[in-house]
């Protein structure tokens, strides 16, 4: 604990949602409480501040504050505007309320991913800025390598690409597995990605909800000094932990009664949506499986698969899409929730013994974190970067077959659930998973690496070190 009559103020700009917020606040919990520092978040919008933020950002200790920004007008951008570009507009059209949130005792400015232009203001008033990176290390690679070799050598389609991409430290890509912003390069959505991901070398440094056991060679890659390339702070896995808000669920109350590890848990995040077909073949799939489910079940969208990212309610009955006597048919074995589950609360019971997930970052961490393996289905964003990694590299996750219609089939998500719960293959991922299990309560422990990077960073931000 530090003996400063004045703490340190460090203030973050998360980009509008929940995904980035949530292991920002994460990050400012353990300066405060373990470095006496103040944080205060400013937060772009352009609309009004969801309940879920509100609900989030009241409940926080004293020491962490907040203000909204003025919402901006984004009401010229087309209606197919990709949602890079307009979290990169939010923040743009921003920064003159930036300008009037920030004064000069503030100790460093942290951004996330898209919040790379508040650079300039932060400039301003000679505040050194950072970024919070939310996603993996392998995502941050690759945002380096685009950026200095990727955008100019190659001309195609990095989707065409015959070959994997080779990301320096990390496990090769295929070009149609990088993120979404990368997939069509004449989009806005991609000149906003490289334009970020040149600028990331402006930073003081780059903090990364990731850490050494999870990521090791793409960490130690990165973390080789290099002109241009600011110093990385593996601090992860921040994920939030607090179990106390919500209540008892419905859902919770039935996995007390299910065996220990005999429950797979299927949720595609706040914003995942499945098409009617695919999750047709979902309800089949699990019906066949004949194992235990929790499943978090949204209405289905044919058009995108992030129809729910900034309201993660449904907007009709999602129960109402599920085949007919679905629910009836697997009473007792299976639970339906609409929409939105106590996901910490699912993973670390211990009934819950596998996790289909969309592979949001958060979400893997929050496995990690409980040590359950996983099943992995992206839909959008780095998803599928995620699924590589944790399927191909880290080997903690079985990934199913897309068949040619575009659909996991029923028979296929039937086998891979039966293969995860209670075969061989299972049996090693579930291993893996419970090694990583441990080295992650070992870094963010006493002497764990990401909690020496958290103090290096409180300590240069209250002056006590110089490099
Ligand atoms: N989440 C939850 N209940 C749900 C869906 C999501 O509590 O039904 C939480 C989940 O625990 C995680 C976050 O929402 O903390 C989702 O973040 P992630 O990065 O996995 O995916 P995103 O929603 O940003 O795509």
């Amino acid at each position: 604990m530090e003996d400063q009559k004045q703490p340190t103020i460090v203030a973050m700009m998360p980009s509008p949602g929940m995904g980035h917020l949530i292991p920002m606040i994460e990050f400012a919990k353990r300066l405060v409480l373990h470095h006496n520092l103040s944080v205060t978040f400013i937060i772009p919008t352009d609309a009004p501040p969801s309940k879920a933020q509100t609900t989030v950002l009241r409940s926080l200790p004293a020491a962490i504050s907040h203000v909204f920004l003025p919402p901006v007008d984004l009401s010229d951008l087309p209606p197919n505007t990709k949602i890079e570009p307009i979290i990169s507009l939010t923040v743009l059209r921003s920064l003159p309320s930036l300008r009037h949130a920030l004064h000069r005792n503030i100790a460093a400015l942290i951004v996330d991913i898209f919040g790379t232009d508040a650079f300039d203001i932060a400039d301003e008033f000679g505040i050194p800025y950072y970024i919070f990176f939310p996603s993996t290390t392998m995502y941050l690679s690759f945002s380096f390598y685009l950026s200095r070799y990727l955008d100019q050598s190659v001309q195609c389609e990095f989707r065409d690409l015959p070959e994997p991409i080779h990301i320096p430290g990390c496990v090769p890509v295929h070009g149609k597995d990088l993120l979404d912003p990368v997939q069509d390069r004449s989009n806005d959505a991609y000149k906003w990605f490289v334009h970020h991901a040149n600028r990331y070398k402006l930073a003081h440094g780059m903090i990364e909800n990731s850490f050494l056991e999870l990521e090791p060679e793409a960490i130690k890659e990165l973390q080789k000094e290099e002109p241009g390339r600011p110093p990385v702070y593996p601090v992860g896995p921040l994920i939030n932990m607090d179990h106390a808000q919500t209540g008892t669920h419905d859902c919770i109350k039935w996995l007390n009664e299910q065996p220990d590890g005999s429950v797979i848990f299927v949720c595609f995040g706040s914003g995942g949506t499945l098409t009617s077909a695919q999750m047709d073949e979902m309800a089949h799939g699990l019906e066949m499986s004949e194992q235990r489910f929790l499943w978090v079940v949204k209405s289905p969208n044919d058009k995108v698969a992030n129809a729910s990212y900034f309201n993660a309610a449904s907007q009709a009955d999602p129960f109402d899409f599920l085949p007919k006597g679905f629910v009836e048919r697997t009473k007792g074995r299976g639970f339906v929730v609409s929409s939105w589950a106590p996901q910490a609360q699912v993973l670390s019971h211990e009934s819950t013994g596998g996790f289909l997930t969309h592979c949001g970052w958060n979400s893997i961490l929050e496995s990690v974190v409980n040590g359950v393996p996983l099943v992995a289905w992206p839909l959008y964003a780095e998803q599928k970067m995620n699924a590589v990694l944790v399927s191909e590299d880290v080997k903690v996750a079985l990934r199913p077959k897309v068949g040619e219609n575009g659909l996991v089939e029923r028979g296929e998500i039937s086998s891979v659930v039966r293969r995860l719960m209670e075969g061989e293959e299972g049996k090693e991922v579930r291993y893996r998973m419970k090694e990583l299990k441990k080295a992650a309560s070992k870094t963010l422990g006493e002497d764990g690496s990401s909690t020496k990077h958290i103090s290096e960073l409180a300590l240069k931000w209250q002056g006590k070190t110089t490099n």
